[in-house]
């Protein structure tokens, strides 16, 4: 049986924090802020996954109060996220995944966060699709407040 689920992130920037996206770090002048390095990308696309399971959000998973979770890497949540989807019988078919994003441009480095997202959901690159885009400076990622990202994830269950 296929089954779909659906993703959406955002996070705030803020000064002196790593930018991460797709689990590819980017230079810019802030990065993002979060319990964990703030992934907004990988987020989205580990809730787009459990929610095709129908097992939550990754708040359920990986709760932010949860000490053992600080400043962890997304990719070590999303490794998870593909582990319980295997358990579960799911064989990721495609995701496809959009970056809300003003500034930094981020095509440059989308190929990189195909590759790693790949591999931690052990899948192939060519089922993982990223796209990014801008709101035309309006609203909370046009002013450059943050960052958001969206996605949705196939995955066909035995
Ligand atoms: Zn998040």
């Amino acid at each position: 049986m296929l089954r779909i689920g659906q993703g959406i992130d955002a996070h705030r920037f803020a000064e002196g924090r790593k930018l991460v996206l797709g689990g590819v770090e980017i230079p810019f002048e802030k990065g993002l802020d979060g319990h964990s390095d703030a992934d907004v990308l990988l987020h989205a696309i580990a809730d787009s996954l459990l929610g095709a399971m129908a097992k939550g959000d990754i708040g359920r998973h990986f709760p932010d109060t949860d000490q053992q979770y600080k400043g962890i890497s997304s990719l070590v949540l999303l490794k998870t996220v593909g582990e319980i989807m295997a358990k579960d019988g799911g064989t990721l078919q495609n995701i496809d995944a959009t970056i809300i994003a003003q500034r930094p441009k981020v095509m440059p480095y989308v190929q990189q966060m195909t590759e790693c997202i790949a591999q931690a959901l052990n899948a192939t690159p060519k089922h993982i699709n990223i796209k990014a885009t801008t709101t035309e400076k309006m609203g909370f990622t046009g002013r450059e407040e943050g960052i958001a990202a969206m996605a949705i994830a196939l995955v066909m269950f035995a």
